[in-house]
């Protein structure tokens, strides 16, 4: 197979995986500061959401310590 388009040089040194555009050798493989933070928050936020998941402990909730 040919492809008609050639490969741009942002694409191989890397894009963003937030939004897509070419990645910044600063805050690689982001194109900026604040697609790094979104991809932080979501990362955090899947940790989190797979302990909860896999740990509902409602009782824990019944016997919280830092309540008195
Ligand atoms: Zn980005």
């Amino acid at each position: 197979m040919t492809t008609p388009s050639p490969t741009p040089p942002a694409t191989a040194a890397g894009t963003c995986p937030i939004c897509g555009r070419p990645s910044v050798t600063e805050v690689k493989p982001f194109c900026s500061k604040r697609c790094a933070d979104v991809d932080l928050s979501r990362w955090l936020g899947g940790v989190y959401r797979i302990e909860g998941s896999e740990r509902p402990d409602p009782a824990a909730n019944d016997a919280d310590p830092e309540a008195e």
